[in-house]
């Protein structure tokens, strides 16, 4: 059981190696980003509380996403986790650590993601997605081959963030740089974390993190 983070401002790339490592290695993505945007489209208290906060790119609060996790790992994922988007912030980080060890598991491996920030803003403000199957493409890089189909599923629902703007891009990199970026010395400090080049093609990035796992 293998346990990884992916690490890196928005639009890194973590979503997307994520998906593969669950295709490929029978791995169980926990994206707190998936999770909040479920949680809003359920119609709860809880989803109308981070709806606001996350449109303004601000981070939902550590006791919201840390319970969110806290559920999942409830289910043990036979090839592991992947935490993509959590944990966030140092309190996260430390509470991830006391939840693994009291189910008697730990981290491989922290994977960081790096990407510069003129490649963020433009990677984030042409991305959409598929509604249905979750494709990701992008206006610039990787259009669909027919104009508001995808190309995977062919549905019509294809969706654009509503925090993929500008605006909301910028408050989610200071965010970052503020709350989320100390992870990285924490995670070096504890002999965890690994760097790849996230500006590498799709396919290479993923090879850098198979090394990653593949090590043990
Ligand atoms: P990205 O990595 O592209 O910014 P995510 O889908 O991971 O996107 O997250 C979207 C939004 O959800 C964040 O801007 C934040 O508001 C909220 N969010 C997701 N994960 C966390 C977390 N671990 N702690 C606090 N807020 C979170
Ligand atoms: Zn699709």
């Amino acid at each position: 059981m293998v346990n990884i983070i992916l690490l890196g401002p928005p639009g890194a790339g973590k979503g997307t190696q994520a998906k593969r490592l669950v295709d490929e290695r029978q791995m169980v993505q926990l994206s707190t980003g998936d999770m909040l945007r479920e949680a809003r489209n359920s119609g709860t208290e809880m989803g109308r509380v981070v709806a606001a906060v996350m449109d303004r790119g601000d981070l939902v609060t550590d006791e919201i996403v840390i319970g969110l996790i806290a559920e999942k790992l409830d289910h043990a994922a036979a090839g592991g986790f992947i935490f993509d988007g959590f944990p966030r912030t140092l309190k996260q980080a430390d509470a991830l650590g006391d939840l693994l060890a009291s189910k008697g598991q730990s981290l491989a491996a922290v994977v960081e993601m790096q990407v510069d920030d003129a490649a963020l803003v433009a990677r984030i403000t042409g991305r959409f997605t598929c509604g249905n199957c979750g494709a990701v493409y992008h206006d610039h890089t990787h259009p669909t081959a027919k104009p508001g189909v995808c190309d995977a599923c062919g549905s019509t629902n294809l969706k654009r963030r509503a925090d993929d703007t500008e605006d909301a891009l910028k408050v989610r990199l200071m965010e970052y740089y503020k709350k989320t970026s100390p992870l990285i010395g924490y995670y070096y400090a504890k002999d965890k974390l690994t760097s790849v080049d996230g500006l590498a093609e799709v396919g290479a990035v993923a090879a850098a993190i198979a090394k990653v796992l593949d090590r043990g």
